[in-house]
């Protein structure tokens, strides 16, 4: 049935990019004879996955939607992907996604642009426009994004679905192509919280072959989602803050309905304080900094003898810029001025995010600051970086953070983004499903 939907709808959304049909059919029939026969089923049997092509699956092309890598067939199953299928996840396919990650409108695919489902005829932000559009548009269940400056979140908030990147080093980075290792992390996508809680418990795992990946034993996120539910007030004992800074960058319609999401969360028995932050000015220049030299350092693998063509011979122009900034800004004579700064202003950002979070539970605010513009809009490189001051700093800092559809503006929804303590990604899957 998930195949029909997406052959009926991938026209029009451009979602993904390569179907896994038989292979999928094949999986869904061997559940389906295992449950028959009463023998025991993974934890996501039966549930349907859309993977980012940026994220090896073996047997499928995974070209990080670049002509740099038109040909590459992913010789392996990333860690994820693996964990995915031991629990009988069902693999259907590979979304559509900004080049290499770098955008946030998915308008930079060498496969063309993603139509938004929940807006028609609007970006579905990005760079997991693909992955968002897909869980949206009932393509698949969960669908599993990158997020390296908000590319699960921001979608996730244009598409109205839940999206959640956990804490960095939660999830196995093992098979992902980077855009921003010290930044990059895969999380989920899906139209509800128990899509995003049966995911997490599957990936958030240590993996001895991936060396950032946390020795961390999580709690049951599912248990926790399911939990709150008959409660009257769920969120009794959570503090959670607000922040000026972040509503002084934001349209106004979007604070609205900010403010009323806020309310809700009151009601379920949250305390809710506001508080400040100072660094909201250098979020933007600081991660675009580190993302450049840290792009342009992964791409050098990418010169044509081992995989496809050579990188600046055929990427896009943003593909460009990074690379051809990020190998600017690390030449020998800039040394101590431009990287070692940024790297000064993440210590800042981080500290002064983690001090909010000693005292409260969550930060609480927009996703996105702007609506998702027009399909075919025109915008200037930093009115498109305009759409990530709020949700770098989550990557900036290694916090968790998720977005939740909070309401609309005229038709076209708006995400409420939740930032928590590294590893208090269980706060805020129990506020999501508080909220759900
Ligand atoms: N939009 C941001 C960028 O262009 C974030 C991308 C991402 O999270 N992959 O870098």
């Amino acid at each position: 049935s998930y195949i029909k939907v997406i052959e009926e709808k991938n026209d029009e959304l451009n979602a993904f990019l390569e179907l896994n049909k038989e292979d999928a059919i094949a999986k869904a029939e061997e559940i389906d004879a295992k449950i028959k026969a009463g023998e025991e089923v993974g934890a996501l049997a039966g549930l349907v996955f859309g993977i980012k092509a940026n994220i090896n699956v073996e047997d499928l092309i995974i070209s990080a939607a670049s002509k740099t890598l038109e040909d590459y067939i992913g010789s392996y199953d990333a860690t994820v992907v693996k964990l995915i299928k031991a629990e009988d996840g069902i693999i259907i396919g590979i979304n559509n996604m900004d080049e290499f990650a770098a955008g946030s409108s998915t308008e930079t695919s060498y496969y063309g642009a993603v139509n938004n489902p929940a807006a028609p005829g609007r970006i579905p932000g990005g760079s997991s426009g693909g992955s968002a559009a897909a869980a949206a548009a009932g393509m698949c269940d969960i669908a599993i994004g990158s997020d390296t400056g908000g590319s699960i979140r921001n979608p996730s908030s244009h598409c109205g679905v839940y999206g959640m990147k956990p804490t960095y080093g939660a999830v196995s980075r093992q098979g992902l192509l980077d855009l921003s290792m010290s930044l990059d992390q895969i999380g989920p996508m899906a139209r509800d919280v128990t899509g995003i809680t049966l995911a997490l418990d599957t990936i958030v795992k240590y993996d001895p072959t991936e060396c950032t990946t946390l020795k961390w034993d999580a709690p049951n996120f599912t248990e926790i989602a399911l939990s709150v539910k008959d409660k009257e007030k769920p969120l009794e004992g959570m503090k959670i803050a607000t922040c000026k800074e972040f509503k002084e960058v934001t349209n106004d319609e979007i604070n609205e309905i900010i403010d009323e999401s806020v309310a809700k969360l009151e009601s379920l028995g949250a305390e809710v304080v506001e508080l400040s932050f100072d660094y909201i000015d250098i979020c933007l220049p600081t991660y675009y900094l580190i993302n450049y030299v840290e792009f342009f350092s992964a791409t050098r693998k990418y010169d044509g003898r081992k995989y496809g063509s050579r990188i600046e011979e055929v990427c896009g122009p943003e593909v460009l810029r990074r690379i051809q900034m990020g190998s600017y800004i690390s030449q020998k004579e800039f040394s101590g001025k431009y990287y070692q700064k940024a790297l000064q202003a993440r210590s800042l950002i981080r500290n002064a995010i983690n001090d909010m979070l000693e005292g409260v539970d969550l930060i609480v605010g927009p996703t996105v600051p702007k609506l998702p513009h027009k399909l075919g809009e025109e915008l200037e490189p930093m009115e498109m970086y305009a759409y990530d001051v709020l949700t770098v700093i989550a990557n900036l800092a290694g916090i968790p953070a998720a977005s939740l559809k909070a309401g609309e503006v005229d038709g076209i929804p708006v995400g409420l983004q939740l930032q928590a303590k590294p590893q208090d990604d269980a706060k805020i899957v129990k506020a999501m499903a508080a909220f759900e």
